[in-house]
């Protein structure tokens, strides 16, 4: 237990010295905020004795939720055993290399390694890392060019914001000049007048004309989240997969599939490629891969490049001191035992995810609610004035912060982005639990409207 201190205190240190990430940093050292200071179960406390259903699970990570005693045993065995020691100059430790045979156990026969790392964002980094290698090796170093989306999010190193395609983090960070963007399958916004399928196919061939105007011999990969997560759980139409896996086929482009936030269960699979029936030559994890306890990411590599880069002879210049942190793939290890033995993938999926999802379309009717959508355990609502036009609720994204504030007031964290609100509640909730979700969200809206 943290020994106790009276939470004035303990804000205004906060206030004077903890400068939060993706945070108005004036506003913050002003007003401040809340100190979140224990978990159970799918509730959060803070400090001032609120209690919050977590409708995020953290940050898209606590797939299991906050009592998971077997990941802390697991987290404190191995610290007694062997705290740290680094991966680099011929050495391994066993819970790094357990856990990765345990995630080729898991995911498709494609992938046989995994290079890990601390986090998503230096997960994708690695990744074009890899990429560059590659077609280094092959002799095509020419193609490094590498197609992301807009409005994505990859992480927020230098490399993987550049990936990403947030507005605002492309204001503040000079994107990598080697990385474009093309539109989102986002058919609320983009979509207009076409069906679902015929926007999936369009916007899907919007990569196909970027490798056209790159050229072929140039470009190297594609990376995509099967469900693209923080900008809003943008939901793919059917058409939209198959006509990507067609042209990186076709056009010798690798695909990437960012799976921080669909891995782990969170599209009803173990992973979005499978719900989608896709085939990434690298895949992207972290978060939920130990459930939030410790940090941990890495990279998923398919034979087709470790063939590659097994072969080569010379070193692969890339590492970070914490690759393999024994007590991260202790966790690790733990959480894909929990995955595995409880089943909770598949009672999410058939228990849990209809509940959420049905709940959540009737909220389409909901006088400011434009669209409602989501796959598996995590959803997207879209606030409007005017269901038909479209029309804002407000300027930009006022009305959904407002909404966002008054649902974290009143007991449930659910986030924003843009003019939506979105959720991603743990695997682990009862179905009542996704009832009382449902119930205060349409309270902030209703109070919202
Ligand atoms: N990729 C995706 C799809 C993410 O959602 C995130 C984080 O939210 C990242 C990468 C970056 O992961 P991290 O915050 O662990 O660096």
């Amino acid at each position: 237990m943290n020994k106790p201190v009276d939470t004035a205190t303990l804000k205004a240190l906060d206030r004077a010295h903890h400068l939060h990430p993706f945070t108005d940093l004036s506003g913050y050292a002003r007003d401040g905020g809340r100190i979140i200071s224990r978990a159970e179960h799918i509730y959060i406390y803070d400090s001032d004795g609120n209690r919050m259903l977590d409708g995020m699970s953290g940050l898209w990570c606590c797939n299991l939720g906050y009592s998971q005693p077997a990941i802390v045993e697991a987290v404190t065995r191995q610290l007694g055993e062997l705290p740290y020691y680094n991966n680099f100059f011929r050495c391994s430790n066993q819970p790094a290399v357990e856990l990765a045979a345990a995630l080729v156990k898991v995911t498709s026969e494609r992938f046989n390694h995994v290079f890990f790392t601390n986090s998503g964002s230096e997960a994708n980094d690695t990744n074009i890392r890899l990429v560059h290698r590659y077609f280094d090796l092959l002799g095509k170093p020419q193609k490094k060019q590498i197609i992301s989306r807009r409005n994505a999010y990859h992480g927020s190193t230098i490399a993987a914001a550049s990936l990403g395609g947030m507005k605002a983090m492309h204001e503040q960070a000079i994107g990598l000049s080697y990385v474009h963007h093309i539109n989102q399958p986002h058919c609320f916004e983009l979509g207009g007048e076409h069906s679902p399928e015929d926007f999936g196919v369009a916007v899907a061939r919007e990569l196909e004309e970027k490798i056209d105007e790159l050229g072929e011999d140039k470009v190297a990969a594609f990376i995509a989240e099967p469900v693209q997560g923080a900008g809003g759980v943008i939901v793919p139409p059917e058409s939209y997969w198959p006509e990507i896996q067609r042209i990186c086929d076709e056009r010798d482009i690798l695909f990437i599939a960012d799976e921080v936030i669909c891995g782990f269960g969170r599209t009803g699979r173990w992973f979005g490629s499978e719900t989608y029936g896709i085939r990434p030559d690298l895949m992207t994890f972290a978060k939920a891969v130990t459930n939030g306890y410790m940090p941990l990411g890495g990279v998923m590599v398919s034979d087709k490049l470790a063939d590659v880069l097994l072969a080569s002879g010379g070193e692969f210049a890339h590492g970070l001191t914490y690759s393999g942190h024994p007590a991260s793939c202790a966790a690790g290890l733990a959480t894909l035992a929990i995955i595995e033995e409880t089943g909770v993938i598949e009672r999410a999926a058939t228990a849990l995810a209809p509940r959420l999802q049905s709940q959540l379309a009737a909220l389409a009717d909901h006088p400011i609610v434009g669209q409602v959508r989501g796959l598996g355990m995590f959803a997207a609502v879209e606030l409007v004035r005017d269901k038909a036009t479209r029309e804002r609720l407000a300027p930009e994204s006022e009305a959904a912060v407002y909404c966002r504030d008054w649902a974290n007031a009143h007991g449930l964290m659910v986030r924003q982005t843009g003019d939506a609100m979105i959720m991603a509640p743990p695997l682990v909730s009862h179905p009542e639990e996704i009832d009382e979700l449902i119930a205060l969200l349409t309270r902030a809206l209703d109070a919202t409207a």
